[in-house]
């Protein structure tokens, strides 16, 4: 049964992506096909996202996907204390900055198969916008240029933003939860209402986390997302 809360989603979302594409194009990395040490546990999402990642999906591949996520589900995994836009605003606030713990020895995400993203088209921000300049596998880290960092965060705060009335986690809870079969807002008041601490809820942005020597840079770029939101 096609899902109309979706709809909306998934065309806002894949503006997004493809303004993100566009927007990082000149950056070389050298991340490859079956490069796959940044896919771990601990990446996370917006339900906005994993409303395009399972809306892209027929019935016979979200039954896959959630058999997987039964049979892969990690233990340990990283589950945030912080949205983009919370933490964000608790620096501006001077609050207290939760800490956060995440380890990509915790293990890979349940969704590689055979170092291949089994759902690579629909694969939410926080893996599309993991690069890097150097071989991490061979270093044991990630360089991703600053500017880069600051586009990314733009994007993870504006996502977060279109999605403000939804929740943040990570991906393995999050699409166990959303792959349930039932209607998509019925499954965010359910987790509001039990307050489900493996989830956070979104919020809008307060102020947004451009250094300054990236501001003239990244002008043009504000404009093309405000007009998306
Ligand atoms: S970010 Fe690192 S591990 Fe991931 S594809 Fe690129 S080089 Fe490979
Ligand atoms: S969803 Fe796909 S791209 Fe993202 S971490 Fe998992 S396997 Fe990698």
């Amino acid at each position: 049964m096609k899902n109309q809360c979706l709809e909306p989603a998934v065309v806002l979302i894949k503006k997004i992506y493809a303004l993100y594409d566009t927007a990082i194009k000149h950056f070389d990395g050298v991340c490859e096909k079956k490069c796959s040490s940044c896919c771990t546990c601990n990446v996370t999402l917006t339900s906005l996202e994993a409303g395009f990642l399972i809306a892209a999906l027929t019935q016979q591949e979200k039954e896959k996907l959630l058999t997987r996520l039964k049979q892969y589900f990690p233990q340990k995994r990283y589950i945030p204390k912080m949205t983009s836009n919370m933490f964000a605003r608790l620096c501006m606030e001077d609050g207290d900055v939760p800490d956060e713990h995440n380890d990509p020895s915790w293990g890979e995400c349940p969704l590689l198969v055979d170092d291949m993203c089994s759902i690579y088209d629909a694969r939410p921000f926080g893996c599309r916008a993991l690069m890097s300049q150097i071989n991490c596998r061979q270093k044991g880290y990630a360089q991703i240029p600053p500017i880069v960092l600051t586009i990314n965060t733009l994007f993870l705060q504006t996502i977060e933003q279109m999605d403000h009335q939804g929740i943040f986690g990570n991906l393995s809870d999050m699409l166990t939860l959303f792959l349930m079969n039932k209607p998509f807002k019925t499954v965010l008041d359910q987790v509001k209402k039990k307050q489900d601490a493996r989830f956070l809820f979104n919020e809008k942005i307060v102020v947004l986390m451009i250094p300054p020597e990236h501001r003239e840079k990244v002008r043009p770029l504000l404009g093309k997302l405000a007009n998306l939101s």
